[in-house]
């Protein structure tokens, strides 16, 4: 993802003065002692999604002599192309819409007509974002001196990689050390086939041409429920059918599933819990009809629909990478096994992002990817897993980090729930955006902050205060004693953390 924070972390980095310098100087020593002279190139980057671009971009800062390589035309992987940025680019812009011809404007005395969709120029303002992005990324490359090389790559030896060209002609890329940054595609689902018109997966959900009047998901995860999210505001007739009995997908604390599932609701969207999908065909005036059962078994049902979004998940990436070749085995999810610094069972092979465990998120990759270079230039290596927040940008938005109730009961940890309603926020009602809540889970002893769990229209930006406080061991009571702007949504934040660690909501 190219945001302003990483823009400013490269500039930060490349800069010599300060802090940052003498770290830098440490590294870059520390580098220049770790290799021998044998090979072209200190580091080739195999993938150029958030993990890749940001772990070349970072390499060359620390004097490494880096390659990427990237078999698409533009840099920025999943995220920037089919992912986080183009999804949230509709979110935005369906969100206006449906607020402009809801009774939400009408209920704040804005009365508007003749309001139309122009979906072919929503689609454009979308893809102009990612046009921008993938370019940036482009510049930084060329700015950071990381040579780019478009093709297709396979490790044909430790210290080789061979890169297939659009025209099918080779290159040879020698190198000290490999970096695996191939990322996950969509899952397909057994039995059905993606045809790119009204059986469709998450890439072509992000360019349907026109509103499907009816649409079913297959999934009601993340992507799902904020895919049917934009199609729902702006008209379809959107159910989700989810095998699992909640929504979110997996890590979610329930209570905020729940929660996040009754105001889906009242915005229109359906959903058909513990539910699996058996077969799909497509009728011959172009519908599609998708048979669904209880997902213990039961009664055969069947729903219509004009369009059907396959959307049950994502996996790793591997194909034709020649790990086999090189020994590595995959583990039972098709994922690269990888050490606490990153390395495969071949030391100079290292591997990041959605190809290794942990959540499929563009932070966790870039964060990794910082990391694994660190790393290789013999710097120390760690990251907090149950520091990584996770975001669902519906309206609102459900926002997480930590661990959920159901975690801590399973663990047998004690703890402390403060919980604070949007609805008593002053800079919410202001708003008039009070569906939602925070959740802080503390330790019943200590006091330290253990999860958070927001529903509200900022819970993504919120959540990274508690990354922070996390992050550096805070307790609820260290958050509680933090002055916080008013009016605003973090002060729920804050009132929510009071509760956890004094019991009941007090004012200082
Ligand atoms: C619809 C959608 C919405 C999402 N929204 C969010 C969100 O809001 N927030 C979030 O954090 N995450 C989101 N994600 C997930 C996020 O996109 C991924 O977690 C992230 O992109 C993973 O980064 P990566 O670098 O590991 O892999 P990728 O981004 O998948 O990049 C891998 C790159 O490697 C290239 N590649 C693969 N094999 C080879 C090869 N052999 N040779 C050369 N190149 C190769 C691919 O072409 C690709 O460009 C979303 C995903 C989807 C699908």
């Amino acid at each position: 993802m190219l945001s302003v924070r990483n823009i400013s972390r490269f500039i930060q980095i490349g800069n010599n003065a300060g802090p940052n310098g003498k770290y830098l100087a440490v590294i870059q020593a520390l580098c220049s002692r770790k290799y021998s002279a044998s090979a072209e190139n200190d580091l080739v980057v195999i993938g150029g999604g958030p993990g890749g671009y940001v772990a070349a971009i970072k390499a060359a800062q620390l004097g490494l002599k880096t390659v990427n390589v990237e078999k698409y035309e533009t840099l920025g992987g999943t995220c920037l192309n089919v992912g986080c940025i183009p999804s949230k680019a509709l979110l935005q812009s369906s969100h206006l819409y449906h607020q402009a011809t809801s009774k939400d404007f009408s209920s704040r005395g804005i009365e508007c007509t003749g309001v139309n969709l122009n979906l072919s120029s929503m689609m454009n303002q979308k893809s102009n974002v990612v046009k921008a992005l993938t370019g940036g990324i482009a510049h930084l490359f060329k700015q950071n001196k990381v040579t780019r090389v478009k093709g297709s790559g396979e490790i044909t030896g430790p210290n080789e990689v061979t890169v297939t060209k659009d025209d099918g002609s080779k290159e040879i890329i020698t190198t000290k050390n490999i970096l695996i940054a191939t990322g996950s595609e969509v899952t397909p689902f057994p039995g059905i086939d993606v045809n790119k018109k009204n059986i469709v997966n998450s890439t072509h959900a992000l360019n349907l041409t026109e509103v499907p009047k009816e649409m079913v998901i297959i999934g009601a995860g993340v992507i799902g429920v904020e895919l049917g999210s934009v199609w729902s505001r702006l008209g379809s007739n959107v159910t989700m059918v989810e095998f699992l009995g909640n929504i979110g997908g997996m890590g979610i604390d329930m209570e905020m599933a729940k929660t996040m599932q009754r105001i889906l609701q009242k915005q229109g969207l359906k959903f058909k819990l513990n539910t699996k999908v058996t077969n799909a065909v497509e009728n011959a005036d172009g519908t599609v009809t998708v048979s669904v059962e209880a997902a213990k078994g039961g009664k055969a049902e069947q729903m219509n629909c004009n369009v059907l979004l396959v959307c049950i998940g994502r996996r790793p990436y591997t194909k034709n990478l020649g790990l086999e070749a090189m020994n590595i085995q995959l583990d039972n999810r098709g994922r690269i096994p990888v050490n606490s610094r990153f390395q495969t069972s071949v030391p100079n092979i290292y591997a990041i992002g959605d190809v290794i465990q942990g959540p499929m998120l563009a932070h966790k990759a870039e964060d990794e990817g910082i990391l694994c270079v660190e790393g290789i230039c013999g710097g120390a290596v760690h990251i907090d897993y149950n520091c990584v927040p996770s975001v669902v940008y519906t309206h609102p938005e459900v926002a997480w980090i930590g661990k959920t109730e159901e975690a801590l009961k399973e663990e047998g940890v004690s703890y402390n729930v403060g919980r604070f309603p949007l609805m008593a926020n002053s800079r919410a009602k202001a708003n008039n955006e009070t569906d939602g809540l925070v959740k802080i889970l503390g330790h019943k002893e200590t006091d330290r902050l253990l999860g958070a769990h927001i529903i509200g229209s900022c819970a993504g930006e919120l959540i990274n205060e508690a990354a922070l406080a996390m992050e550096y061991g805070a307790s609820c009571e260290d958050i509680a004693r933090v002055c916080h702007a008013h009016p605003t949504v973090a002060e729920a934040f804050r009132e929510a953390n009071i509760a956890a660690s004094y019991g009941k909501p007090i004012n200082f």
